[in-house]
Parts: structure tokens; C-alpha cells; sequence
């Protein structure tokens, strides 16, 4: 469990820093700086994610990301399953819109013609303002908010505008089969006790996954709950190549 525990540090560490690093993933900075031609710090950062992404997958947001941090905390008041699959949807009706919009503003601007990575920041500090402390409380409310009204981590479910691109970098890399970190499993040693899908905090059903030995869900940030909480280890996080991690019925 010295994993989940290291785990739990960063993310500790991630919620503290969200101050700092608030404008870096933001979705509304990104459309400020495109409306003035600038590739801001967030555009960059969402560009690295991505290509990330193809190695990592998302265990950014499984180890990394404040809001995911935000998130599996308030389980502390609620902890309960998400059981409404489609609401992971809700997420690419808010992501595609965002992005046409920001190529309407880029184009608008005459296009995107210079970097500013601190673009809104004093000296690189995200909440240095009152208007910035404000905005900053409503964005850290709405990701609690969702976590007790929809379940663990509601908002990587439904709102998050950082997932789309992992999911879809992690999904080339799967096409491409290409090496990066997954999941492997031996389900001939699984005993069906459940104990994977209880603890996982994205409300997989991970028993199922291991009995098909399909573990590509899109909804997997790879933070490795369910390996550490198995008791035969059917389960590992490796960084493999598809080949050595699947079997037949994975993706092709
Ligand atoms: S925790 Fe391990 S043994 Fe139990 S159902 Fe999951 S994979 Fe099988
Ligand atoms: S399937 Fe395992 S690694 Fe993926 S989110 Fe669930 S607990 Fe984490």
C-alpha cells in the first residue's frame, strides 16, 4: 500500500499547490489568450497532456491532477459509485464546443501568432487577485459539488475538460499499439471477491474487465487502486507493450 500512500501525497501535495497552478488548467484562459492570438500556459500544458497521454495515458489524472485530488477527498463525506454510465459523456458536449471556440477566436485574432506561458499570472501565481481568489472558489466548489452529487471524482466524469484529451491520446496509442503504461492481469487467479472494482474511485467494473482481460476503459486514470487492493495480484501497472500486456480479446 506504500503506493496508494505515495500516491496520496502528491495529489495532497497537487490540491495545495492548485493556487499556483489554477490558470495552467484552465479552460477559460486558454479562450482569453486565443482572443488575442496567445498561447497561453493552460494551451500548453493541455498540449503536453496530450502527447503524454500516449505514453501515461491518464494517470496524470489519477496521480497528479488537483482536482481529481479534490475529488477522491470529498469521498471522505461521500463515498459513492457512480452508476450512471452515460454521464462520462456530458464531458465531449462541453470539450467540442470549448475547441471550436477556441479556433473561432484564434482565427478572429488573425491567429494564434505568439507564447506567453504566464499569460495572466503575477509572477506565475495563478490566484493572485480577488477576482482570481473568486473564480478560483466557484471552479473548487462545482468539482466538490459533483463529487457528492454524482459520486467519486462526478466532475473527471462529466465536466472535466482535460480527460477528452488523454482519452484520445491514450486510444491512438492503443491503435498504434504502441508502449506505455497500462494494466495487466492473470484472470485465471482471480478469486471474484470484488474487492478491484469496490475501491476503484472512477466506479469501473473492474472484476468484469479482468474476467474479459479487456482493461482499455477510457474512464481508467491507471492511479492502481485495484492492484494494490487485490488480494492474488492478479493485477499490475507495467509500462509494456500491447502485445505483452493483452490478450486476444483486447483491441486490435
Ligand atoms: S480483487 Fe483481484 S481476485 Fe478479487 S475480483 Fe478483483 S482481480 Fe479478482
Ligand atoms: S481500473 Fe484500477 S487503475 Fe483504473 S481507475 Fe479503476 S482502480 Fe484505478
Amino acid at each position: 500500500m506504500s503506493r496508494q500512500r505515495t500516491r496520496q501525497a502528491v495529489l495532497t501535495i497537487s490540491a495545495i499547490l492548485f493556487p499556483v497552478t489554477f490558470y495552467y488548467l484552465s479552460p477559460a484562459v486558454i479562450l482569453m489568450g486565443a482572443s488575442e492570438g496567445i498561447v497561453t500556459g493552460s494551451f500548453i500544458v493541455f498540449g503536453l497532456l496530450f502527447f503524454g497521454s500516449l505514453f501515461f495515458g491518464r494517470a496524470f489524472c489519477g496521480w497528479i491532477c488537483p482536482g481529481g485530488a479534490i475529488g477522491e477527498g470529498m469521498c471522505r463525506i461521500r463515498d459513492r459509485r457512480v452508476t450512471r454510465r452515460w454521464v462520462s459523456w456530458i464531458k465531449y458536449a462541453i470539450w467540442v464546443p470549448w475547441l471550436a471556440l477556441i479556433a473561432a477566436l484564434a482565427v478572429r485574432a488573425g491567429g494564434l501568432t505568439r507564447a506567453e506561458f504566464t499569460y495572466q499570472t503575477w509572477h506565475g501565481i495563478s490566484v493572485s487577485s480577488w477576482n482570481a481568489l473568486f473564480v478560483f472558489a466557484i471552479v473548487v466548489t462545482l468539482i466538490a459539488s459533483l463529487t457528492l452529487l454524482v459520486g467519486r471524482r462526478g466532475f473527471c466524469h462529466t465536466a472535466c475538460w482535460m480527460a477528452p484529451f488523454m482519452i484520445l491520446g491514450r486510444a491512438l496509442r492503443d491503435r498504434l499499439r504502441l508502449p506505455g503504461l497500462r494494466l495487466q492481469v492473470h484472470a485465471s487467479d482471480c478469486i471474484s471477491c470484488g474487492a478491484c472494482t469496490r475501491t476503484c474511485p472512477m466506479s469501473l467494473d473492474v472484476q468484469a474487465m479482468v474476467k474479459h482481460e479487456a482493461m482499455t476503459a477510457t474512464e481508467c486514470i491507471l492511479c492502481a487502486r485495484c492492484a494494490d487492493g487485490c488480494p492474488k495480484n492478479v493485477i499490475s501497472l507495467r509500462f509494456c507493450g500491447a502485445s505483452d500486456c493483452w490478450h486476444d480479446n483486447s483491441p486490435q
